[in-house]
């Protein structure tokens, strides 16, 4: 049956990760097409509430595909959203590279 963490923690591994590989001067392309891949993948996301209310985000906060620290910055907020209304804790932002793509610097 469909595990709807599970499908979370892994969509939320690969959204970051395809954020923070996104390159820092996107051509008008690829800026247009990582803003309908959100589009879309909102509207196919296998879990329901899930999927509306992403849609809803995208509505009020439209991706932010700039570059990719704004586009990486942009999904930790829409994240961070989904956090607080499962009552989960606040990711810092500012940490966003060292998790998904550089690692932690200790
Ligand atoms: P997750 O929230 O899955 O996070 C995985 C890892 O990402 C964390 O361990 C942490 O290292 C890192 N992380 C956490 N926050 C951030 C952040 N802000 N920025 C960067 N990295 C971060 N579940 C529902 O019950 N209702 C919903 O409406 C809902 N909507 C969702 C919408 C989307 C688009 C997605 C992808 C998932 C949604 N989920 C929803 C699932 C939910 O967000 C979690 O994935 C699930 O509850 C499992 O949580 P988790 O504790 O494993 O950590």
């Amino acid at each position: 049956p469909l595990d709807k963490d599970e499908l979370g923690s892994k969509s939320w591994a690969f959204l970051h990760t395809m954020a923070a590989y996104y390159p820092d001067k996107p051509t008008k392309n690829q800026k247009a097409d990582m803003n309908n891949f959100f589009h879309i993948f909102s509207k196919f996301y296998p879990c329901n509430i899930c999927a509306e209310d992403l849609q809803e985000q995208l509505k009020h906060s439209p991706p932010e595909t700039g570059s990719q620290e704004k586009l990486s910055q942009w999904l930790c907020r829409i994240h961070n959203e989904v956090n607080k209304k499962l009552g989960k804790a606040e990711f810092d932002c500012k940490l966003v590279n060292q998790r998904w793509r550089d690692g932690w610097l200790d």
